[in-house]
């Protein structure tokens, strides 16, 4: 079976997982059975006799039943359906026609009768590479999702639905145009048609047709009636593309490199010469140059005539970074979220057809079908939102890396602050480190002052400090620009009466809804409930209802009172709800049309500001009491990547951290700029519970309308958990179920089992094992999802 799956395993550890092997897996004995139910009982007498060979699709489909499924390849579609289409087949003892994904082409010994026929394919040609499919097949069984899904995670939904295209009817020559006896007697008008059409060889537009052999239609409507030529209908691209930017003649400035990055692109360019999978963590400071080191290994990756993939946390939150791969390619593919399905239809044959050098987007660009892939890059790689919360609950950091193994390709981590994974591959040898340990230009990197908001001299009565007020004046007066940084939106995170003490709170989730003053509601973060801000209690109905916790509107406030004159924006999900506003606040803040600009955690990025002269943290304290093993970690890459904003120009930068701990590990070595110290002493904590990267995790999450029947089958899983523990003998540590963080969500109970083990194989398999043959109760309306490697604990 599958031996250690861990993020860095050794390539022959995942080949199980090619095409045929995936489908001869046995399926569940459920699923076999259901199978045969699909199928008529009464074969016809001669085909009762023996095993024939047969030429059969493997199909999954994305509802249930998923498969897979054979079905016999009918001899007029033999050598016409390949893995990666879609074909229409029939299903149920209704014969349903249905359409599902081809995984795999393979002869069988299965005997006919039990296999219906593919009916027709859907595609013209395989939406999916077969090394694409591979990758499918692996997330499915990695991340246990149905491979129907994963496909559709895989091929955005506006090219399944051929969005922006039109049918068109091509011609091709049927065997009586092949045979001169035949043509010979024809019109002339008609013989010229169809000698165009063969010399031509592909299937021709009417219209395309009757331009090369200078007639109209009418003999090719005649051709047609006599059976010399086959119509078939297909979809072809209309749309355009957006259209491009000119630039104009702006010269573009190329950097010299640095020493330090010169000699990561001589081991990054050695890596790409090699013709094999190598993974390279790029940890280079804030301001160190590591995007100049991508954009070059990208040039010598094209030069080759090959292709790559960059993948960012969140393409709009960084134009300037996809302004520097525009400048720097001719043939540039931005994905993004705020696409239309004809933009995203259109990019995606580009792509396809290897017209697009680099694909730039966030984590689904990894799917990108380009036909040479040469280099994959992560930037930001310890960033959560390469985690999808969706099914398929994919990390595109891992799916990058299983990538860059089928195709045999180096991929890149960048990051200043690497994740413990990444760091741990470094360690143990199954990654190269790269450092960049200095800023460009030798810019030292920024003081940060850690101020203790338990003693009482340094506070204010607002969220700004003393020492921060003085030094937000300071800067203003020496025309700096200041970031300053909160991670919650809103105005005040708790309404809640002093008198009875009743919060209020969302009726679906239990959780407290944030006051937003726009607007004056009451808002649930969770699942987005709103009322108007009740005004006085609405248990006791007592009228001096209080406003308690900041939120970025309330800073914005306070900020404004305290610095009339500064201009000030403020960046979070509420005032960036339409696109283009990040580019808008951006731009102005570049320009310096702006003096202070806050938000929560999307101002942290790779914003690269030389006038940036202050960052204020409001609240480093916020990410650290979540009840996850990774919020010392989060807090740590928070706070060092909005330190990295500063300092980036000729007039240097500081820091202010505000926080109740400023003893905490995290938020001492993130003062100190030391990464090594940070991960040393967060691995020790790692190791002594076996969290990742020393072990694996997986999470279930169980979800229905009624506490008692939701909780009894959190506990059928747990038993069937155990008895497949004990079956397997997995040293696999099973907690819960108990109520997570969020108990309540959308008016649904919630109850979660964490799981935990030295590898991930064992994990993975004692869950496959649990849920085989698992089904809620159908009246019961319950669910249950699979995390692997779950990046989020609530
Ligand atoms: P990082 O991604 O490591 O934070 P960037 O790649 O954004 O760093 O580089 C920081 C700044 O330094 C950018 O403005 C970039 O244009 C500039 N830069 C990068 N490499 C060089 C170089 N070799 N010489 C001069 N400037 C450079
Ligand atoms: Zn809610």
């Amino acid at each position: 079976m599958l031996s250690d799956s861990g993020l860095f395993q050794h390539p022959h550890l995942f080949t199980p997982l090619s095409v045929n092997n995936m489908t001869s897996a046995p399926q569940p004995p459920e699923d076999r059975d259901r199978q045969a139910a699909l199928f008529d009982t009464e074969p016809p007498p001669w085909e009762l006799a023996a095993e024939t060979e047969v030429e059969a699709a493997v199909v999954v489909f994305s509802e249930n039943p998923h498969g897979p499924f054979h079905y016999k390849i009918p001899l007029e579609l033999q050598g016409v359906v390949q893995p990666g289409m879609r074909l229409r087949v029939p299903l149920g003892k209704r014969n349903r026609g249905v359409i599902g994904w081809c995984i795999g082409v393979e002869t069988t010994t299965l005997p006919a009768r039990a296999l219906k026929d593919v009916l027709a394919p859907c595609d013209d040609s395989p939406l999916c590479n077969d090394r694409l499919v591979k990758l499918v097949l692996w997330m499915s069984h990695y991340y246990q999702a149905p491979a129907g899904q994963v496909f559709d995670a895989l091929i955005p939904a506006g090219v399944r639905s051929g969005a922006g295209t039109r049918e068109q009817v091509f011609f091709k020559p049927s065997s009586l145009a092949l045979d001169d006896a035949q043509v010979a007697p024809l019109p002339t008008k008609q013989r010229a048609a169809i000698g165009h059409l063969l010399v031509a060889g592909k299937p021709l537009t009417a219209a395309e047709l009757a331009l090369l052999a200078e007639c109209t239609e009418a003999p090719i409507r005649e051709l047609k009636k006599k059976g010399f030529l086959l119509a078939e209908r297909r979809r072809v691209l209309t749309a355009q593309g957006p259209a491009r930017m000119n630039r104009g003649y702006q010269t573009i400035d190329i950097p010299e490199l640095t020493e330090p990055q010169t000699a990561a692109m001589e081991q990054v360019l050695q890596a790409i010469g090699s013709g094999k999978q190598e993974t390279l963590v790029l940890h280079g400071v804030t301001g160190s140059g590591k995007t100049e080191v991508y954009i070059r290994s990208i040039e010598a990756v094209v030069r080759k005539g090959q292709q790559a993939i960059v993948l960012v946390p969140e393409i709009s939150l960084t134009p300037q970074t996809r302004r520097r791969f525009e400048d720097r390619f001719s043939d540039v593919a931005v994905l993004h979220s705020q696409m239309s399905g004809v933009e995203r239809h259109y990019h995606w044959q580009r792509i396809r057809n290897g017209q697009v050098q680099v694909v730039v987007g966030a984590r689904s660009a990894i799917f990108a079908p380009l036909p040479q892939l040469g280099l994959i890059v992560l930037d930001e790689e310890h960033e959560a939102s390469f985690k999808q919360d969706t099914v398929p609950r994919y990390h595109a950091r891992r799916v990058a890396f299983v990538r860059s193994q089928i195709e045999g390709i180096p991929l890149i981590l960048g990051s200043a602050t690497p994740s413990l994974e990444t760091w741990h591959a470094t360690t143990t040898g199954r990654a190269t480190l790269i450092k960049l340990n200095e800023r460009i230009a030798n810019r030292p990197m920024p003081h940060v002052q850690l101020v203790d908001l338990r003693t009482p001299g340094e506070r204010t009565g607002g969220a700004i400090s003393r020492p921060l007020q003085n030094a937000v004046k300071e800067t203003l007066q020496e025309q700096g620009q200041v970031i300053l940084l909160l991670n919650r939106r809103g105005f005040a995170t708790t309404i809640q009466c002093p008198s009875c003490g009743h919060v209020v709170a969302c009726p679906d989730c239990d959780m407290p809804l944030t006051h937003h003053r726009d607007g004056g509601k009451a808002v649930c973060h969770y699942c987005d409930y709103q009322i108007p801000t009740p005004p006085w209690c609405p248990s006791c109905r007592f009228d001096g209802i209080r406003y308690s916790g900041m939120g970025t509107q309330k800073l914005e406030m306070e900020v404004k009172t305290r610095f009339p004159d500064a201009k000030i924006a403020r960046m979070d999900s509420d005032t960036m709800r339409r696109p283009g506003s990040h580019e808008r606040v951006l731009n102005a803040f570049r320009e310096g049309e702006l003096q202070i600009l806050l938000g929560t955690q999307m101002i942290a990025k790779g914003l690269d500001f030389p006038n940036v002269l202050l960052v204020g943290v409001i609240n480093a304290d916020s990410a650290l009491h979540f009840p996850d093993f990774r919020a010392s970690e989060r807090t740590f890459q928070l706070v060092t990547q909005v330190a990295g904003r500063t300092g980036r120009g000729n007039r240097g930068g500081r820091v202010i951290v505000q926080t109740f701990t400023p003893e905490h590990p995290a938020i001492q070595a993130a003062s100190q700029h030391d990464y090594k110290q940070f991960a040393d002493t967060e691995m020790l904590q790692r190791r002594k519970y076996s969290y990742p990267p020393l072990g694996s995790v997986a999470r279930i999450i169980i979800r229905g309308p009624l506490e008692e029947t939701t909780e009894a089958f959190a506990d059928t899983i747990v038993e069937r958990l155990e008895a497949a523990r004990n079956k397997l003998s997995s040293e696999v540590r099973i907690l819960g179920p108990a109520p997570p963080p969020i108990a309540r969500l959308r008016g649904k109970f919630r109850f979660h089992i964490l799981l935990q083990a030295a590898d991930s194989v064992s994990l993975g398999e004692t869950i496959r094992q649990a849920v085989a043959t698992l089904k809620p109760v159908a009246k019961d309306d319950i669910q249950f999802v699979i995390d692997i490697d779950p990046m989020d604990m609530l």
